[in-house]
């Protein structure tokens, strides 16, 4: 059994802010321990150490930059990560309300990152502003993934409106070529929209992260049909074992071929 998880968070504890790092924490007691040093550093080492345990061939690493709602986690701290470990494949993320759109886009390209990560609704904008728009146009003609965070939030701050479904589908509409990955894939109350925009849409993906493996077949119902559109992904350090998770779409009802393609192959094929 091969695992590409999509979808890690890297940061120092004392980065994230309180209510979401206790929020993740109740889900990942078993990492907590392990991962932060007594100043509240991630220790790398044991992020790796994890992975290699587990038998995770690959995962994206995440920074974030959404300071009022989540945590304050930058490119820069991510990049110590995979600098060191090849395993590790950095993304960018970008906050329209902190940073020029376009300028640190560039700035992060250039430092080496791989995809980017919007989280709107942590970050309070739509993913439809236009001020975006030339991030995504680069990243379509570059062929750089863009990872949507998509759905809601239950942190303290956070609004439904900018996980409107529908301007995620304009994104799409708007950039056939552009490669996007629904994180969370609607989470809440869009799971069917999503599963309908990466019918719709060649290049838009579903990341399951976050969302209990045993409920997914009955959240997209067309799984089993469409498995090349899914990616496995944890939501790491917020998870109860990333691998207990993959064994856990393992024991779904679909096929072996539908399993190896959602828990590793599609992701070798977008990222590697
Ligand atoms: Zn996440």
């Amino acid at each position: 059994m091969k695992i590409f998880d999509v979808h890690v968070h890297v940061g120092d504890k004392f980065a994230w802010k309180e209510e979401a790092f206790s929020y993740l924490m109740s889900l990942g007691k078993r990492y907590e321990k392990r991962l932060y040093d007594d100043a509240g550093n991630q220790i790398d080492s044991e992020l790796h150490n994890i992975m290699v345990e587990e038998e995770i061939s690959h995962a994206i690493i995440l920074p974030e930059y959404a300071p009022k709602i989540a945590c304050l986690h930058p490119v820069e701290r991510i990049l110590k990560v995979s600098e060191k470990y090849d395993e590790f494949i950095p993304f960018g993320a970008l906050n329209p309300h902190l940073h020029n759109p376009v300028k640190e886009f560039e700035r992060q390209l250039a430092l080496g990152i791989k995809g980017i990560k919007l989280h709107p609704v942590h970050c309070e904008h739509y993913v439809n502003d236009s001020a975006l728009y030339p991030v995504y146009d680069r990243c379509s003609n570059l062929n750089i993934p863009v990872m949507l965070h998509a759905g809601t939030s239950i942190f303290t701050g956070s609004r439904m409106r900018y996980a409107d479904p529908y301007t995620y589908d304009d994104v799409a509409a708007d950039f056939p070529d552009l490669t996007i990955i629904l994180s969370h894939g609607g989470r809440s109350f869009w799971h069917q929209q999503a599963e309908f925009m990466v019918r719709r849409h060649k290049n838009v993906y579903i990341d399951v992260c976050g969302l209990p493996p045993k409920n997914l077949p009955k959240l997209f119902p067309s799984m089993g049909r469409f498995p090349e559109k899914f990616l496995f992904g944890t939501d790491f350090p917020g998870v109860p074992g990333i691998r207990a998770n993959a064994e856990a779409i393992y024991r779904l009802d679909i096929s072996s071929e539908a399993k190896s393609l959602i828990c590793y192959e599609n992701a070798a094929r977008l990222f590697l």
